[in-house]
């Protein structure tokens, strides 16, 4: 899918609700690659802090908040965005699994591919775990996207996604790569 979005000349923490529109972009488009997500709460329009992107609950509903370099830098925030999208669509949020991590991180590619017109394209470094875990990913298939897209039709989730519903929905994939894409993010790499 090709989503569509005219950047601005201004930065993007003075440009609210084209960052609304962008979010709005990016959520059709993940549910494009991955399938339905999550509607059970309001999705508020994204905000900025003082560290890392996020995505968390508030009691008015889900927001992702996006770094500084983000708030100056359209580049940065199509890339931050569409990765925290992938989260807002697979609620509740936190301890997302390595699966749903690399599928976050791999999904802000194409996202940045399609609205800068392949002239920009993030650096991931080697090591990053976020980049370890895009490649657990990568490993999927010939297709990571459509395997992401029928676990999730499996589990409703990849929170509920387990190494069996993998192997199920992902056929001939690796036993232990399905037990390693289940684990949970935070720990080691194995
Ligand atoms: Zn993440």
């Amino acid at each position: 899918m090709n989503c569509h979005f005219d950047v601005p000349a201004l930065p993007p923490v003075s440009q609210p609700e084209a960052m609304a529109r962008l979010q709005s972009i990016l959520l059709d488009d993940v549910e494009h690659w991955m399938g339905p997500r999550d509607r059970s709460d309001a999705c508020l329009p994204p905000g900025f802090r003082a560290g890392p992107a996020w995505a968390w609950m508030t009691p008015l509903g889900a927001i992702a908040e996006l770094s500084p370099e983000s708030a100056q830098s359209w580049q940065f925030a199509v890339f931050e965005l569409a990765h925290e999208c992938v989260h807002l669509a697979n609620r509740p949020l936190g301890g997302a699994s390595r699966m749903e991590e690399g599928a976050a991180t791999l999904y802000g590619l194409p996202a940045c591919i399609s609205i800068f017109d392949g002239r920009f394209l993030p650096v991931l470094k080697n090591g990053d775990p976020y980049a370890d875990a895009m490649r657990l990913v990568s490993r999927m298939g010939r297709q990571p996207m459509a395997a992401l897209k029928a676990v999730r039709r499996e589990a409703g989730n990849f929170r509920y996604s387990t190494p069996q519903i993998v192997v199920e929905a992902v056929p001939g994939i690796d036993h232990s790569l399905a037990h390693r894409l289940c684990a949970r993010f935070t720990e080691a790499l194995t």
